[in-house]
Order: C-alpha cells, then sequence, then structure tokens
C-alpha cells in the first residue's frame, strides 16, 4: 500500500502540544512507510480562520522539522490542500447524495432544534435529530426551496451499526440509531465538518487518518458518509488525549502549551519532537528515551500506541531538553545563545570573531545543570549585570555572620590591587595568598569570593568565571562587563 496520511490543523489559533503529537505520529508513520505526508488546511470556520495561524502553523511544523510532501505552499497532485478551496467538490457529493436518496433537506428551525434537544435531554436521552423531514417528498422540498425557505442537508442514516477496526483502540462500533441524521450542508450552502472532511480525505486518497481521539465519534459518521457515496474509508488511528500532570485537560494555565512559546523559551525542535513522540508510546528497548528524528522514524510503532490518555509532564521534557543540549557541540550552543543576548542587548548586531568565541566560553560555563536556552541566558546575566545589591538581606547577614569571610573578601582585594592585570594564573595565586593570609579553605575561601565576584550564591566554576570576566572587560559589548578587580571594589564599598 502506497501509505498517504494528512495532518489537517485549522488555522483558528497556535498549534499546541496536542496537535504536533498528531502531525509527528502522521510525519513519523508516513516516514517509515516511505509514505506521503500532506498538509491539509481546514479553514472551513471563515469567522475563526485567520492567514496569520496558517502562516505560524508552517513555521512550526517547518522548525520541528515535520516537513511535508504535499501542501498549501508547495502543491500537489491532490489539491487544492485547503479546504475552503474545495466546497464546489463538498456541494456536488451532496447533490448527489440528495438525488440518490442518501440525503434530504431539512426545514426545521434552529429552535425547533433547540427545543426538540432539550426535550430528549430532560428524559435522559443523547440528543439527536427526530428525522421529522426525512419523509417529505424531494419535489415539494425543492419548491420550499425555490420559494425562499432555508434548509439544511441531512443524511439519512441507515439502520444497524458502523464498525471499524481503530489502529489504536482496537475494534469501534455505535449504533446508527444512536447517531441520527446529521447535517451534511449549512443552510448557507457549505459543508459541516464531517462532509468536507470525508470529501477531502477520499479526493486526496488517503490511506490512514491519524488524529485525536476526540474524533471517534466524526470517525462514525465519515464511515457512513463513506458508505453513502459508495467509497471505501480509510484506516483510522486515534490517538488518547493528552491530560495535564494535575489532571484535566491541558491548558494555558499548566504553563505555555502553544510550540511557539516553547520555541521562544528555547526548548530545542528535536527535543520537543522527542518527548512528544513519548506521549502514547515507548520504544521497544527500556530506558532508551533519548531519539533523534531518524533514530524515531526507526523505531516508531503505530501499533504499539497507547489508548490510555498521556499524561504532559514538564519535568521530563525538561530532562529530554537537557539531554539534547547535551548533544550539541559548543558552537551550536553559542548560535542559539546569540538571539536571546541581542534581545536583551548584551551584544551587537555584528559581532567579531574574538566575542563569537567569548560567548561560546561563557555559554561552556554557565551550562552543565540548565534546561533550555532560556535557562542559559538567565544564568549569563551574571556576566553583564554586578550588583551586589541584588544580595538578599538574609545572604548578606549570613556573609558578616561568618568568621573571616570578610576578612577573605578584603584580603582577596588587597592582592588582587597588587597587580595590573588579572589573568587565571594570577587570579590563583592571589587565591593561594588568601588562604595563606586568612587560614582559610574549601567553602570558608571560595564562597566569600564567589559572593564577592558574583553577587549571587552559586553559579559556574570560579576559574572560568574569572577568564570570562578578565577577556568580556576588553571587548566591545554594548554593556561593558566589570572585570574582578571592580567588582571586588564595588562589593567591599557595599558592605561598608
Ligand atoms: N481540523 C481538525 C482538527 O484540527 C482535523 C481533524 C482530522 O484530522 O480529521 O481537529
Amino acid at each position: 500500500m502506497n501509505v498517504r496520511v494528512r495532518f489537517a490543523p485549522s488555522p483558528t489559533g497556535h498549534l499546541h502540544i496536542g496537535n504536533v503529537r498528531t502531525a509527528l505520529y502522521n510525519w513519523l508513520f508516513a516516514r517509515q512507510n516511505q509514505g506521503v505526508s500532506i498538509l491539509r488546511i481546514e479553514d472551513t470556520d471563515v469567522a475563526r480562520s485567520e492567514e496569520r495561524f496558517e502562516q505560524q502553523l508552517m513555521d512550526d511544523l517547518r522548525w520541528l522539522g515535520l516537513t511535508w510532501d504535499e501542501g498549501p505552499d508547495c502543491g500537489g497532485r491532490h489539491g487544492p490542500y485547503r479546504q475552503s478551496e474545495r466546497l464546489d467538490q463538498h456541494r456536488e457529493c451532496v447533490t448527489r447524495l440528495l438525488s440518490e436518496g442518501e440525503a434530504y433537506y431539512c426545514f426545521c428551525s434552529p429552535e425547533e432544534l433547540q427545543r426538540e434537544r432539550q426535550r430528549q435531554l430532560i428524559q435522559g436521552n443523547a440528543p439527536r435529530y427526530s428525522g421529522k423531514c426525512r419523509n417529505i417528498p424531494p419535489s415539494e422540498a425543492l419548491k420550499r426551496i425555490g420559494s425562499g425557505e432555508e434548509a439544511v442537508v441531512r443524511l439519512k442514516i441507515r439502520e444497524g451499526s458502523v464498525d471499524f477496526e481503530d489502529l489504536v483502540f482496537g475494534p469501534l462500533s455505535a449504533e446508527c440509531e444512536q447517531i441520527g441524521d446529521f447535517v451534511l450542508l449549512r443552510s448557507d450552502g457549505t459543508a459541516a465538518y464531517n462532509l468536507a472532511c470525508a470529501v477531502d480525505d477520499a479526493a486526496m486518497e488517503m490511506t490512514h487518518v491519524i488524529r485525536g481521539e476526540g474524533h471517534i465519534s466524526n470517525a462514525y459518521r465519515q464511515i457512513l458518509i463513506y458508505q453513502a457515496l459508495h467509497l471505501s474509508p480509510p484506516l483510522f488511528a486515534h490517538l488518547s488525549t493528552i491530560l495535564a500532570k494535575e489532571g484535566g485537560k491541558l491548558s494555558k494555565r499548566q504553563g505555555a502549551t502553544s510550540i511557539a512559546d516553547f520555541r521562544q523559551r528555547g526548548y530545542l525542535p528535536e527535543a520537543m519532537v522527542n518527548y512528544l513522540a513519548l506521549l502514547g508510546w515507548a520504544p521497544s528497548e527500556e530506558g532508551r528515551e533519548i531519539l533523534g528524528l531518524d533514530e524515531l522514524v526507526a523505531e516508531f510503532d503505530l501499533g504499539r500506541v497507547n489508548r490510555s490518555p498521556a499524561t504532559f509532564d514538564l519535568e521530563k521534557l525538561n530532562w529530554v531538553n537537557r539531554n539534547h543540549l547535551k548533544r550539541l557541540d559548543r558552537e551550536s550552543l553559542t548560535r542559539l545563545v546569540i538571539p536571546y543576548w541581542r534581545k536583551r542587548g548584551w551584544i551587537h548586531s555584528q559581532i567579531s570573531p574574538q566575542t563569537q568565541a567569548w560567548i561560546g566560553e561563557v555559554v561552556e560555563a554557565v551550562f552543565s545543570h540548565l534546561d533550555k536556552v532560556e535557562d542559559i541566558v538567565g544564568e549569563s546575566d551574571l556576566v553583564f549585570h554586578y550588583n551586589p545589591g541584588d544580595l538578599s538581606e538574609a545572604e548578606l547577614q549570613d556573609l558578616l555572620s561568618q568568621k573571616n569571610a570578610v576578612a577573605v573578601i578584603e584580603e582577596f582585594h588587597r592582592q588582587l590591587e597588587k597587580n595590573e592585570d588579572i589573568d587565571l594564573e594570577i587570579y590563583r595565586e592571589v587565591v593561594a595568598g588568601v588562604k595563606k593570609a586568612t587560614g582559610q579553605k574549601g567553602r570558608g575561601l571560595f564562597h566569600p569570593i564567589r559572593l564577592a565576584l558574583t553577587a549571587r550564591g552559586s553559579g559556574p566554576e570560579l576559574d572560568k568565571l574569572v577568564s570570562l570576566l578578565e577577556t568580556g572587560k576588553r571587548l566591545d559589548l554594548p554593556v561593558p562587563i566589570l572585570g574582578v578587580k571592580e567588582r571586588v571594589k564595588t562589593f567591599l564599598q557595599h558592605l561598608r
């Protein structure tokens, strides 16, 4: 079988975790079967669809590396790839269904339908259309339409049940009676979602439809449409819902869930893809969870996708991201960090090779335990900004209460001042001198020095930091870097 799958987002908002996982599973399935992946924009909700969302979602998908073989931007043999451009075909199918007696015009007013629905709910029944207009003779229906009456078109549901074998959920079945005659064409002549989706999928010769679990109820309806049109339906694979760790649906409140947000915060695309793949699927080799895109293509197995809900866990995503960050070399990390630093105004838009190399050193010094690029930026703040006033009162009191801590800083200052320039070698000599003069060692020696140099209780290795500060202060940067001697002097002034 020549596998053809599609990702069919509605451009009514940003791509979030759930629909990107759908895009990913489609993409992986296509790749591992040498199939074709298609991007279809489901933009029939004219009021809510926006061009900018379409652009954004394509941008997000490209960033993740989830490219498509056919789509609105690149075309293909099965276009058009925007649902709104296939309205004529949707209508043609409805005309066919009407002429074959598989569908009928319904003149019930929205108020009438609403009353009916309420009645059914009160009786404890699932709301569905009563079939009131089913038996209006077609000639009469056409006359009423001719005289300007508004009507929708409904599918005449057959008896029995709709059954299919879902590739994730297994055998699924629904009673037709429970479904009721649903709307195919709205009174304004536009296709309802299920009709548009089925007609598009058939026209695009989809072999598999992989999408969220919420669409299982639509699958029954779409299969009924295929059958009425004498078409064979594609295979379906529905993906379980993704829940928030706290339970319930994923929402904005549980942190940013749009892909654009994650990107902004410095998550790597390869980490996002890796983590999303694990939401509902696990590689066969236990414990092997850090996988690149190619490895995912090799490993992924739609047949092993879990039908119970997956839980979105930010901690785990951070862990995956950290592992992918570790796989990067210094140059790649530097390239990632530069735009953030520019945005903060820490570096000019044009940077010299020396500055570039120095950025690499800063990144390497601060990056060890960090989860995402945003954190690397936060952590490198201590190189660019120095303000002893940032120390909390408690930290200050703690410092002052330690025997000899201030003496260490004073001695450090005195010995530094004996030198014109500071480099790593001199710094080490100075520290050795301070140790000798004050009798302090270990934390008693280095903690006060760290506070004096960074006004923070933790941070990168001091040896590395000293070199960075001393090289940094000679670079042409928008905000000059304060060197070691200046920092210690400022710190002592703050203490007094
Ligand atoms: N536009 C639908 C959605 O975003 C797609 C459903 C489908 O894949 O059939 O949920």
